[in-house]
């Protein structure tokens, strides 16, 4: 079992945050330092450090958090005009927190600049 983050805290409410939706597997709050109108990142409840420990059997959490992005997008009112999917992997990725998340962008017309946000 993975070491609880700070991510877990927000889960469990420990700490405060923005969160817009959660159930059983996912949860999903705002960025505490937003890289563009709407940030949101989408995290499993459960611990995965990073892309490197998600198993075959997380298969269908990792399309939970995909499908989560996509309902918020249309319920936020983006998702016709699109939106940026990013998940950071290990240290090179520029992955700062070690819980997997999915940040979802969107709410502008974002810059495509390499793939920074
Ligand atoms: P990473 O660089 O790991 O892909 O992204 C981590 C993200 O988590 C960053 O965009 C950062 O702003 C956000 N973040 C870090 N700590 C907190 C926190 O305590 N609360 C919230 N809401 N976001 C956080």
């Amino acid at each position: 079992m993975a070491e609880e983050t700070i991510f877990s805290k927000i889960i469990k409410h420990e700490i405060p945050s923005e969160i817009v939706y959660q159930d059983d597997e996912v949860t999903a709050f705002k960025d505490i330092s937003p890289k563009a109108k709407v940030h949101i990142l989408i995290v499993p409840n459960k611990v995965i450090p990073t892309v490197n420990e998600i198993e075959d059997e997380d298969a269908a959490l990792i399309g939970k958090m995909v499908l989560t992005a996509k309902k918020l997008a249309k319920d936020l009112g983006f998702a016709e005009n699109g939106y940026r999917l990013v998940i950071n992997c290990g240290e090179d990725g520029g992955q700062e927190v070690p819980h997997l998340h999915l940040h979802l962008l969107g709410g502008q017309k974002l810059r495509i600049v390499g793939l920074g946000f």
